[in-house]
């Protein structure tokens, strides 16, 4: 089967590699609908984040069960399902509390990588939402991004307690920003201000829900919000980048009380403490618990409440995945669907 694979910072192929197997009981075999290339993707393609060897890659998916392994008794071959990153087994204590991907058992839901024609998903049981009945094409590109991009949008704006009365600010416009305001507007954030200055992202961001759009970053994002706040910064920050500035432009323009929820895989930050101290701000954040939202996710999809596949603006065929790779490189595009 064909899967993507990063040889080297800047270099994507889609090689032949073994069809998946069920390995443990537990697992079972995704055919995949689509799946997508992610804003993290980005940092070993960029050559910030090392690659100790070529990588499969890919971890967003949605597609339809083939096979499962014998102790798999939620999903059923047949069925479209839809996963996070993160395989859970959504039973431990931990995953009760609402945290799946900080599950005891926790492990890379796509180790084979997603940008392919087939995945093994371990952990089924838990890892794994079907969808009431087979979708419509229309409904599978929203689904795949239910997988990550969307769930962990939705967690940084809880995290950031955005909802009635709040004023809600989105640091970076790439998709999962887009869909933090896409999440703000659905939990019933009164004001949300996106953080933007490519005008078909802050288009996006208007139809999501925004009501302001600032164009500014780092210490003038900040002023810009404070302006627009009466002086007082947001009550919730929602952080999708992941870089120093990024960070500290979503501290500083938060109010004192108020709420991050940072979702941007940081790389190299380092928080200053004194400025925290007296920042009086609630930091949290982390990969998304995708799962804890899946099935209300879905649910939203299916009657048609939300359409975060709006994000995709760019489809390719998955043998042309290094041209999609380059789009988003190049912030041509917000994010790639491909097609296996
Ligand atoms: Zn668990």
């Amino acid at each position: 089967m064909r899967v993507a694979v990063m040889t080297a910072p800047g270099e994507v192929r889609v090689e032949d590699r073994a069809e998946p197997v069920i390995v443990e009981p537990t697992d079972a075999i995704v055919r995949l609908a689509a799946t997508c290339v992610c804003g993290s993707d980005l940092w070993p393609y960029r050559g910030v984040e090392a690659l100790d060897g070529p990588r499969p890659m890919g971890h967003e998916y949605a597609g339809v069960v083939e096979e499962v392994g014998s102790a798999v008794t939620t999903v059923r071959p047949g069925q479209f399902v839809v996963g996070s990153f993160f395989a859970s087994d959504n039973t431990c204590e931990i995953c009760r509390s609402g945290y799946q991907s900080a599950c005891v058992r926790r492990e890379a839901a796509a180790p084979g990588g997603a940008q392919a024609e087939r995945l093994r998903v371990p952990l089924a049981d838990g890892t794994l939402v079907a969808t009431p009945d087979a979708p419509t094409g229309d409904l599978v590109p929203s689904l795949l991004a239910a997988s990550d991009v969307l769930g962990t949008g939705w967690f940084a704006a809880v995290a950031a307690a955005a909802g009635p009365g709040k004023t809600v600010a989105v640091v970076g416009d790439g998709a999962v920003g887009l869909l933090g305001v896409l999440a703000a507007k659905q939990l019933g954030a009164e004001r949300i201000i996106a953080m933007s200055r490519h005008e078909s992202r802050q288009k996006l961001a208007l139809e999501f829900g925004a009501t302001d759009i600032v164009v500014e970053r780092g210490d003038a994002g900040v002023a810009a919000v404070k302006d627009l706040t009466g002086g007082l910064g947001a009550h919730s920050v929602i952080e999708a980048v992941g870089t120093q500035e990024s960070m500290m432009q979503a501290i500083n323009a938060t109010r004192p009380g108020g709420h991050v929820g940072y979702v941007g895989v940081t790389h190299d930050v380092a928080l200053p403490g004194l400025e925290l101290f007296f920042s009086h701000v609630h930091l949290h954040g982390g990969p998304a618990p995708v799962r804890r939202f899946l099935p209300d996710l879905i649910d939203r999809i299916w009657t048609g409440q939300i359409n975060p596949g709006r994000v995709f603006d760019l489809e390719l065929p998955l043998d042309q995945a290094a041209a999609g790779y380059q789009a988003m490189d190049r912030r041509e595009a917000i994010k790639v669907l491909l097609r296996p």
